[in-house]
Formats: C-alpha cells, sequence, structure tokens
C-alpha cells in the first residue's frame, strides 16, 4: 500500500512553516508509525511551490498509491479539490482523503466528489489512520470522519485524541530547507525555526475567529516535558532556534515547573519560542527562570485594544501589558504581539491606538488581517466555488469596514514599525 501525504500546489505570501514542520509532516510521521510496512510519500507542494504534477506522478505510474491524503486549510480548498480531480482521473481507485481547518470551517466544500472522505474532528492524523485501517479491512471508518459509499455520504461518532506519547515529531525530509530559508528571507525574517508539537488544545476558547479549540478540542493536551527536552537536545542543521508549537505554552505551570528543571540540566543554552497568552509573563520569576534556559522569544494575541474603552474581544488589561513588557525587556526576550486588523466592532482609531501603546512599551506589533473564516460556513457550495479563498489568508484579507485604506493595511502588514513611526494621527496622539 502507498499513501501520499500532500499539501496542494497553492502559494501564499505568509507561507508559515510552523505548520508543515508541526503538523503536516509530523502527522505523515505519525502514518508511517501505523504502517510501518506501507510507503507513506510526503509532498509538501503548498510549501515548495512545486508543480501539481510532483504529486500527480505517484497516480500515473505501474504501482499507483491506494491513498491520497490532502491537508486543506480555507485557501487551499480550490487547489485541493482540483488536486483530487486530477487524481480521480488518473487513478479512479484511488481514495481521496482530506483533512484540515477547511474541513472545520465549510465541511460541506467537501461532501462531493472527486472526494472520498474528510476528517471532521479529533486529532486528524489518528482519525485518517483508523480510517484507512478501517477501509483496508473493508470495514467502514467509525470516528472522527464523513466518508462516501454506496454514492451516500455517512457520518461516523465524535473523533478521538491522539496520546501525546504517540505524536509525531517533524520529517526534517518533508520540507526542502532551502526552501525554507527561501521563503523565511522572502518574508524578511531572520531566523530559522523548527517546529514540533508541545501541547494542543486551549480551554479559554475566547473567540470565535480562532481555529484551535475548533481544531484541537479545549482540554490542554501536552507532550511530556521529559520527552520534549529529550527532542531540544540536538538542534539540527540549518535551524537556528526550536519554536514550541503550542497555542498556550504556560498554561500547565506544573508541566512548565518540570520543563524548566530538565532544560536547565540538559541543554540550557539551546535557543527557543514560544506562543501563550500574556497574562504568564506578568510574573517576573517564570520570565527569568524561561529566559535562563534559552527562551528568546514569546508570541502573544493582544489582537485589539480599545481606543475609548469600548469592550472589545478578547478584553485586554493595559497595565498588565505594561509589566509583561517590562519584564520581557529586563529579561532580554523579545516580543510578537499580535494584531488583527479586521475583528468586529474594531475601528481605525482601536486599531492605531493599539499600536501606539504597543511601540510605546516598546512590544513589536505583528499584524495581520482577520479573517472571517466562519462565513465561509454560511455560504453554498457553489458561492465557495465562485469565491477566491485564496484571499482569504492572512496577510491578504483586507476589510475596508475598518476604515484603513487598502495602501495602509498593505504598509502595515509589510511594515508595520517603518509606518507607524510616520503615522501623523499616531505622532498627534504622542503630542
Ligand atoms: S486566541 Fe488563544 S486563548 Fe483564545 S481561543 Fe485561540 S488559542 Fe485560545
Amino acid at each position: 500500500m502507498k499513501i501520499v501525504w500532500a499539501s496542494p500546489p497553492n502559494l501564499v505570501y505568509d507561507q508559515t512553516p510552523h505548520y508543515f514542520q508541526a503538523l503536516f509532516s509530523a502527522g505523515a510521521v505519525y502514518l508511517r508509525s501505523r504502517f510501518p510496512d506501507h510507503e507513506v510519500v510526503t509532498e509538501a507542494a503548498g510549501f515548495h511551490g512545486s508543480f501539481q504534477r510532483v504529486i500527480l506522478r505517484h497516480f500515473a505510474c505501474h504501482s499507483t498509491a491506494e491513498y491520497l491524503v490532502v491537508w486543506a486549510r480555507p485557501w487551499e480548498a480550490h487547489a485541493a479539490r482540483d488536486l483530487a480531480s486530477q487524481v480521480k482521473q488518473l487513478s479512479p481507485s484511488t481514495k481521496v482523503l482530506v483533512w484540515g481547518e477547511a474541513c472545520s470551517y465549510f465541511p460541506h466544500y467537501f461532501e462531493r466528489q472527486p472526494f472520498d472522505l474528510y476528517a471532521v474532528n479529533g486529532d486528524p492524523e489518528l482519525v485518517i489512520a483508523d480510517a484507512i485501517e478501517a477501509m483496508e479491512r473493508g470495514e467502514q471508518p467509525v470516528h472522527g470522519v464523513v466518508f462516501s459509499q454506496d454514492g451516500k455520504w455517512h457520518y461516523t461518532e465524535k473523533g478521538e485524541v491522539l496520546a501525546p506519547e504517540f505524536w509525531g515529531f517533524p520529517d526534517l525530509e518533508a520540507i526542502d530547507p532551502s526552501v525554507y530559508q527561501y521563503w523565511r528571507m522572502q518574508r524578511g525574517q531572520k531566523v530559522d525555526d523548527l517546529s514540533f508539537a508541545v501541547s494542543r488544545g486551549c480551554p479559554i476558547n475566547c473567540a470565535r475567529w480562532c481555529p484551535t479549540p475548533r481544531k484541537e478540542g479545549t482540554v490542554d493536551r501536552r507532550r511530556s516535558a521529559r520527552d520534549t527536552v529529550e527532542y531540544m537536545k540536538r538542534l539540527p542543521e540549518p535551524y537556528t532556534m526550536f519554536q514550541m508549537h503550542s497555542p498556550l505554552f504556560c498554561m500547565d505551570r506544573e508541566w512548565v515547573r518540570e520543563f524548566i528543571s530538565l532544560k536547565a540540566q540538559a541543554c540550557p543554552e539551546t535557543p527557543f519560542k514560544v506562543v501563550d497568552l500574556m497574562n504568564p509573563y506578568a510574573d517576573e520569576r517564570l520570565v527569568a527562570e524561561l529566559s535562563e534556559v534559552g527562551m528568546k522569544n514569546v508570541g502573544f494575541g493582544v489582537e485589539t485594544l480599545s481606543a475609548k474603552g469600548r469592550h472589545m474581544i478578547p478584553k485586554m488589561e493595559p497595565s498588565l501589558l505594561e509589566k509583561v513588557a517590562a519584564n520581557l525587556q529586563k529579561y532580554g526576550v523579545s516580543s510578537k504581539a499580535y494584531v488583527q486588523m479586521g475583528l468586529p466592532g474594531q475601528k481605525r482609531e482601536d486599531i492605531l491606538y493599539t499600536f501606539k501603546v504597543l511601540m510605546d512599551l516598546g512590544l513589536k506589533p505583528r499584524p495581520t488581517g482577520s479573517t472571517p473564516f466562519w462565513k465561509l460556513a454560511k455560504m453554498t457550495v457553489e458561492e465557495l466555488d465562485q469565491t477566491d479563498l485564496t484571499k482569504w489568508d492572512r496577510k491578504t484579507y483586507y476589510e475596508p469596514r475598518i476604515g484603513l485604506s487598502y495602501r495602509e493595511f498593505m504598509a502595515i502588514v509589510h511594515d508595520p514599525v517603518g509606518f507607524l513611526a510616520n503615522s501623523e494621527e499616531l505622532l498627534q496622539w504622542a503630542a
């Protein structure tokens, strides 16, 4: 049996490698562990900018693959369908399975030919592996998927989650490091991060625009601190830092304490960065201890502040922000404060005010467009077919309602500090 684990060819400006390493390639690693006597090929065409033929060649030779598993995020849905159609033309017996955020946000898009199955919930690598195993036995899949059989679509039980000791680590062959560096330079980044899954799930569940609770659930689940540190003992070339793939790195304080203690013994110098809520970093001792064991950067969602004290989601306390900024500066930890442009109820003044507050505190803003994927859920399949989903990527999606011109939006996305340093409105606010 041969399984092709692929991302469809569909380049976007913001090719985030973390997801390809921690989700996509690690998912293939898990499938290999489940089918050790079979071939699992990865084709990260969506990252490499490859031609569709790089994937199609696995279906045109004498030993065609039995399964194509396609990773589809919302902006890749059309590319996934086109790839699936081409594969079915070449190899009608191949089963086409699809997973990813597009399946969570607008599952109905995939409930038609040429797809045979889509993953809806549970951990995707587990539900897909179980579904393939069931189909190989001539049985029906039982959890986490919707599948087609005898011209009907069948719904299974809720998807199960995978115990953290079975979470894969990245397949370093799946992403070409030279292509990784190329995209990193295109995006103006300076550091090559190697991302791997540390935790999944978010109990905060604070905003409908956030895909994490929807796709990973609302329970914080973690790889053991020991396995995490063991993996971090060796940082392979060309990577210069680990990126801890986790929605809320410090959510489990007991785990964090154990991580700090183990890392201090094993590899205190190995640098890493995290993504988290902002709140834990108001604790000076925690920041000090994490920086002592190599933490170099914290990314956290500010999303938006309100210029006039209106209630915005999520609610953010500026005094807490001050404390966090002071702690990070004191211990030499850089920051990435995520700001979204286009949130419900947000106005131009809120966006500019947010940037002003962040810059005054010495925090580095990381602005993106806010992509309202929930709107896609309400569209018909025909409407989805006619919508240019490639524009629903976070560095491209522009919402005129917020009162920024398209030029301003693009300037902020590409050079927030330069734009904001020269913004007359901000200078007036500062005066
Ligand atoms: S924004 Fe952060 S805290 Fe809120 S639901 Fe998403 S991952 Fe959880």
